[in-house]
C-alpha cells in the first residue's frame, strides 16, 4: 500500500465522527450546536463535503464571552506552576495526536503533508514555550525614585478573542492561544470558516488535558457574523487577530466602541533580495522554498524576488527549471510539494493574477494554469520582467506565485523593496557584511533574515510594520499584549506634600 493510501485510510477513520456528528462549538466546557444552524466545509482536494459545521452567531458569542468572563477570576488566580502543568499536558496530548491533527489539517486546507506533519508538533512547542514562562509572567521591576519605591507587576487583561485564518490554522491558533492562557486570560476562539477541523481538535485536547470549563471556548462561524460579534462584545478585552490587512482595519473599527486592545498579524508582500556576491545555490533553494512551500499561502512568503541584473539571466534560468519540476499533487502524498489552494474563491483570486500580470506586461515564465479538473490545484507560477508599479508586484496574491524584478544598484533594490504598503518580512542574500547591516537597517520590515529562509525562534519578536500589523508575538512580547502593567509607588518617608487650602 502506498503512503498516500495509508494516510487516506487513517484520515477516513478520524473523519468518521465529524461526518456523523458535525463540527460543533465548545462553550463553557459543553459541546453545543450553533444557534444559526450549520454551514459546510469542503476539502480543497476534491471539493467533497467534510462535515457540517456549527454556525455560531452573536448569540453564541455572547454565551461564550459570558463563559470566558465567569471562568476568568479562578484561572487568573491559579498559581503559575499549576497553569504551567496544564499547558504542558496540552502539549503532551497534541504530540500524541499529531498525526491525526496533521491529516485533518491537510485535508481541510490543502497544505502538503511534508510541512503539516511538523506544524502540529510546532503547536505543541508553542504550548511548552509559554507554559514554562507562565510562573514568571506577572513579575515586574523595582524602580526607585527619590523618596519613593515603584513596583511594577503584570496582570492578565481578562477574556480575549482570538480570530485566526485558514492557511496554517492549527499552528497559528496555538501561537495565540498558548500565551493568552499562560498569561492567565480566558479565550473565545473564532477559527476561519474555510478550515474549522483542527480548532475543534485543539479545544477537545485542551479540555481533556484539564483546562477548566470556560477557559477556552470555541465558536465557529462567519467573519461578518460570529467574528464581528466577538470584536464588539463588551466582555472581551482584547482581540488577537491573524488575517488580511483589510479585515484588520474592519476589526479596529468594530472594536472602537468598546476600546478593544488589538494585536494584528496581517498580510505581506515580502522581498527576497539577491545580490550577485551571494551564495547563489543556497539563495535559489531559499527563494523557491519561501514562496512555493505551504502553497505560497504564507504571510511570510517571499513573493517578490529582487535579483541583481548581473546574475538575473542565469538565476532565472535555474529558477524556471526548478519551478517547473515542483511536484503538485495530493496533499497527503509525502512526495507532494504543492497542494491545492484552500477554496474556489481563493483559486479564482490567484489565477486571476495570472491575467493581471500578463496585462501589466510582465513575462509568464512558468506555471499559471490549473492542474486537473477537480480540486483547486494550480501550477506554481513565476513572472519575470516585472516592475514595481505592477499590481503583481504590489498586491498580496497569497499563492504559489512569484514576481521577479531586476535591479542594478543597492539603492535601487532598497527603493523597490520598500515600495509596497506592507512590511512583514525581508530576506537578504549577500556576502558583503557591511551591505547586509546597512540594507537590513533601512529595510521596512518587522523581521529580516540574512542568508537564510524564515527560521522561527520562539523568544524572538514576530510581527510586521506598515500594513502588515500592529504588535509583536514571541518571548515576552506576547505577555505584554495579554497583560496589563500596573505600577505601585510607595513613599519611603515623610516627603513634603503641598498644603493647598491650609
Ligand atoms: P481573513 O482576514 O479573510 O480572515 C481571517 C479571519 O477573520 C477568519 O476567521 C474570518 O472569519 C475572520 N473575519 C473576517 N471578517 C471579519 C470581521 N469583519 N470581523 C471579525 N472577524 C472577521 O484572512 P484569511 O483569508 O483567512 O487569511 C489570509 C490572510 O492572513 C493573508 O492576508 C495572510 O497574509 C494573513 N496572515 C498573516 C499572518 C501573519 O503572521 N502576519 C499569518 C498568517 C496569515
Amino acid at each position: 500500500m502506498t503512503a498516500l493510501a495509508q494516510n487516506l485510510g487513517k484520515l477516513d477513520r478520524h473523519l468518521a465522527r465529524f461526518r456523523a456528528g458535525g463540527i460543533m462549538n465548545l462553550i463553557g466546557g459543553e459541546t453545543l450546536a450553533g444557534s444559526g444552524g450549520t454551514f459546510q466545509t469542503h476539502s480543497p482536494v476534491d471539493e467533497s463535503l467534510i462535515a457540517e459545521v456549527a454556525l455560531g452567531t452573536a448569540t453564541d458569542i455572547d454565551r461564550a464571552a459570558k463563559a470566558a468572563k465567569a471562568a476568568f477570576p479562578a484561572w487568573a488566580a491559579m498559581e503559575g506552576e499549576k497553569r504551567k502543568a496544564i499547558l504542558h499536558r496540552i502539549a503532551d496530548l497534541i504530540e500524541s495526536r499529531a498525526e491525526e491533527i496533521a491529516l485533518c489539517e491537510c485535508w481541510d486546507t490543502g497544505q502538503a503533508w511534508r510541512f503539516m506533519s511538523k506544524a502540529a508538533l510546532r503547536g505543541a512547542e508553542n504550548f511548552r514555550f509559554f507554559a514554562d514562562r507562565a510562573p514568571a509572567a506577572r513579575d515586574g521591576q523595582s524602580l526607585s525614585a527619590p523618596g519613593q519605591l515603584n513596583l511594577t507587576s503584570r496582570h492578565p487583561i481578562g477574556p480575549v478573542g482570538v480570530i485566526t485564518p485558514w492557511n496554517t490554522p492549527f499552528m497559528l491558533s496555538t501561537w495565540k492561544i498558548a500565551p493568552a492562557l499562560a498569561a492567565g486570560c480566558t479565550v473565545v476562539h473564532k477559527p476561519a470558516e474555510f478550515s474549522p477541523l483542527s480548532a475543534r481538535l485543539l479545544a477537545e485536547i485542551c479540555h481533556e488535558a484539564g483546562l477548566p470549563p470556560g477557559v477556552l471556548n470555541l465558536v465557529n462561524g462567519m467573519g461578518e457574523g460570529a467574528g464581528k460579534a466577538l470584536t464588539e462584545h463588551p466582555d472581551i478585552k482584547a482581540i488577537a487577530f491573524v488575517g488580511e490587512s483589510r479585515t484588520g482595519s474592519m476589526i479596529m473599527k468594530q472594536g472602537a466602541d468598546t476600546l478593544k486592545r488589538v494585536h494584528f498579524e496581517l498580510g505581506g508582500k515580502n522581498p527576497v533580495v539577491v545580490f550577485d556576491d551571494a551564495d547563489l545555490d543556497r539563495a535559489l533553494d531559499a527563494v523557491i522554498f519561501m514562496i512555493y512551500s505551504l502553497n505560497g499561502e504564507r504571510c511570510t512568503s517571499s513573493s517578490r524576488l529582487l535579483v541583481q541584473d548581473t546574475i538575473a539571466e542565469e538565476f532565472h534560468a535555474k529558477l524556471v527549471e526548478r519551478v517547473n519540476r515542483l511536484r503538485v499533487g495530493h496533499p497527503l502524498d509525502p512526495e507532494t510539494e504543492v497542494g491545492p489552494l484552500i477554496h474556489k474563491t481563493h483559486f479564482d483570486k490567484v489565477t486571476g493574477y495570472v491575467e493581471i500580470g500578463r496585462q501589466d506586461g510582465a513575462r509568464l515564465a512558468a506555471g499559471g494554469t490549473r492542474v486537473g479538473e477537480k480540486g483547486w490545484f494550480v501550477r506554481p507560477t513565476l513572472f519575470t520582467g516585472a516592475t514595481t508599479d505592477m499590481r503583481i508586484a504590489q498586491e498580496e496574491v497569497f499563492g504559489p506565485f512569484l514576481t521577479s524584478i531586476t535591479f542594478a544598484t543597492e539603492a535601487e533594490a532598497l527603493n523597490i523593496a520598500n515600495d509596497v504598503a506592507y512590511g512583514l518580512t525581508g530576506y537578504l542574500w549577500t556576502n558583503d557584511l557591511t551591505r547586509a547591516l546597512r540594507f537590513s537597517d533601512a529595510l521596512e520590515a518587522g523581521m529580516i533574515w540574512v542568508n537564510s529562509e524564515n527560521v522561527r525562534h520562539l523568544p524572538t519578536p514576530f510581527g510586521g510594520v506598515k500594513a502588515s500589523g500592529i504588535g509583536r508575538d514571541g518571548g515576552d512580547w506576547s505577555f505584554d499584549f495579554y497583560m496589563e502593567t500596573k505600577n505601585r509607588a510607595f513613599a519611603l518617608g515623610n516627603h513634603k506634600i503641598q498644603r493647598l487650602g491650609a
